[in-house]
């Protein structure tokens, strides 16, 4: 392609509302255009990248076994109120009405339409196992749509669908796909962990993400994996042995209310207690789909708003109740909550508090908290369960190695739906023995336009895009400093028309610019190899080739061209 021929709008300054350096570069390489919040244009250069991935994702579903439909992005609500998450599914569902007042709901995920698909067409066990898959626009109305392609309200998605008679032949498939998963994302250049994940809207029994590693905000997603095993998950789902357990009291004491004035938060209540945070219990007060309820956990820990979302069956996770739902439940201000007294508020309880000995909670009373308190004797859980976000230094669940803690983006899932959609709509086939059953079913999910994006922040310089070969644009650009000058408009074109001819994708810049604003756009865009043809040393014969990743030029006899760019290509990531 030549630049003249294509459109590359790259910007000069920083665009100011992108707070990540990958969506920067998006911008103002020229890659994408921003409609509306969380609503991107694909410009050519972004065209190319996402079929270049989408590709690579194509072949490896295919390798697996998986065959590509495409399913339709409007659905009917019913077929969303038969599994129960029309009403489950949260605010994030984009729905409209039709012209005929009939709901309906644009495609977030294709669960429910693909279980509709196969109910009552797929009959026998003769005809599983099965794996559906499409590479298709998504819609979720996100809470915060932002960083550019990373959390858009309109992106690309890869979802695959498996269909399984049984366990074992279940677990063939899910594994199938997380071969597959590592090798799209070698391929595309990118290192990823897996690491479990809670199943979320999902439902089902077991899950996986597949994350990049950043040090930057772009990590949205944290995870904690074990120095010395496999042991890896995100901080949503992860659980942890204690390294450092606090002492407890071998016999409970007497409860006994204290004062304690203008002491609201734990630094406080702690320094005028003088009581380690370990025995001091926060009692956090939360609205679950519009119900008060409380969480208990130690000073110390932060509570998990996933693990509470799951411990109390909410649809939309909890949000923090507000001062005067706070003081109207428990008749005192923020900071002096406590489970003694509680009228008909459940309390979730961290299996940590359930370990502890007399230990300090608020008393529903203005500048006063209790100390020796004791569950069981004072005040009753409504469950108790894990409800703490596991942090680094904390032990292995598995073998108690320490546990480390990074930044990941989230690129990939893969998710044990088991039969929680083949039973709520009723989707069955018939075994070897004529009996009815409903399928095993697993749900692949692959970021198609999120995923570029973290290539992008994970290779880049202060001058622009560094992508990895296989999802580039293009994989060489050919800048001429000089178009207007005939030998190097010639040797340009002949370099263009041979690497074209050997299979290669090529950009030649063949605009009227000067020198240094092609070399700062080719910088931009990324191009893994770039070919400079300079007066000087054409007059020797030579061009020179660079690598974007790498400051070392080489020169290479023109005639050597196409071997030197194949060969190095083929060096590059
Ligand atoms: P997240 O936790 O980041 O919200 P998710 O768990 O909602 O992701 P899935 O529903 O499993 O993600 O979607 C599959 C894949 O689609 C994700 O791994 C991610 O790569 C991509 N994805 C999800 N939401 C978005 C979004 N709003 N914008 C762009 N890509 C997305
Ligand atoms: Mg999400």
């Amino acid at each position: 392609m030549k630049w003249t021929e294509t459109y590359i709008p790259t910007l000069r300054e920083a665009p100011a509302d992108a707070e990540l350096i990958s969506h920067s570069l998006l911008l103002r390489a020229g890659y994408i255009r921003k409609l509306a919040a969380g609503i991107y244009l694909y410009l050519p250069l972004m065209q190319r990248v996402i079929s270049k991935f989408s590709q690579i994702v194509r072949e490896e579903m295919n390798a697996a076994g998986a065959l590509e439909i495409t399913m339709s992005v409007l659905a009917p609500a019913e077929v969303w109120q038969e599994s129960g998450r029309y009403d489950s599914y949260g605010k994030e569902q984009m729905r409209i009405k039709d012209r005929h007042q009939r709901e309906m709901v644009l495609g977030a995920t294709h669960e429910e339409v693909v279980t509709q698909l196969v109910r009552g067409e797929l009959k026998s066990y003769k005809q599983l196992p099965l794996n559906l898959y499409q590479i298709q626009v998504k819609f979720r109305d996100e809470i915060r749509p932002r960083f550019g392609l990373m959390r858009g309200r309109e992106f690309i998605m890869k979802d695959a669908y498996s269909f399984d008679r049984d366990i074992e032949s279940h677990k063939a498939a899910y594994q199938k796909m997380i071969d597959a998963y590592f090798r799209i994302f070698d391929r595309a250049g990118l290192d990823t962990r897996k690491v479990e994940s809670d199943t979320g809207a999902m439902g089902g029994e077991g899950a996986h993400e597949f994350m990049v590693i950043v040090e930057t905000t772009a990590g949205e997603a944290h995870l904690l994996f074990c120095e010395a095993c496999d042991y890896a998950a995100n901080d949503e789902k992860a659980t942890y042995i204690e390294a450092d357990p606090p002492q407890v009291d071998a016999e409970e004491k007497p409860l006994e209310k204290v004062d304690t004035p203008g002491a609201a938060t734990i630094e406080e209540v702690t320094e005028f207690l003088n009581v380690d945070s370990k025995r001091l219990v926060k009692t956090l007060l939360y609205m679950a789909d519009d119900k008060p309820i409380a969480a208990l956990v130690r000073g110390d820990r932060d509570l998990n708003l996933v693990k509470l979302k799951n411990a109390c069956g909410s649809v939309e996770q909890p949000e923090m109740a507000d001062a005067e739902t706070v003081q109207k439940e428990t008749g005192a201000p923020v900071g002096f909550a406590g489970p003694i007294g509680l009228k008909n508020i459940p309390l979730y309880v961290d299996q940590e508090v359930v370990r502890l000995k007399n230990f300090v909670v608020g008393a529903n009373q203005k500048d006063a908290h209790y100390i020796n308190a004791n569950i069981g004797r004072d005040f009753k859980a409504a469950e108790v369960v894990d409800l703490v976000t596991a942090v680094e230094g904390e032990l292995c669940p598995k073998c108690k190695g320490k546990l480390k803690a990074r930044k990941g983006i989230e690129v990939g899932n893969t998710f044990m739906l088991g039969t929680k959609y083949s039973e709520s709509m009723n989707a069955t086939f018939l075994d070897e023995n004529g009996r009815e059953r409903n399928f095993i079913m697993g749900s692949y999910g692959i970021g198609i336009t999120r995923t570029p994006q973290a290539a992008i922040e994970r290779y880049h310089d202060d001058k622009g895009i560094i992508w990895p070969k296989n999802i580039a644009p293009y994989q060489v650009e050919i800048v001429p400093l000089n178009y207007k000058q005939d030998d190097l408009k010639a040797a340009a074109d002949q370099i263009y028309a041979d690497l074209r001819g050997a299979g290669i994708d090529v950009l030649l810049d063949d605009r009227l610019e000067r020198a240094g604003v092609k070399l700062n756009d080719a910088d931009l865009i990324g191009c893994p190899l770039r070919i400079t043809i300079g007066a000087k040393s054409l007059k020797e014969g030579k061009i020179e080739l660079k690598a974007r990743c790498s400051d070392e030029v080489e020169l290479v006899d023109l005639t050597q061209t196409v071997s030197a760019v194949q060969a190095t290509l083929e060096r590059l990531k």
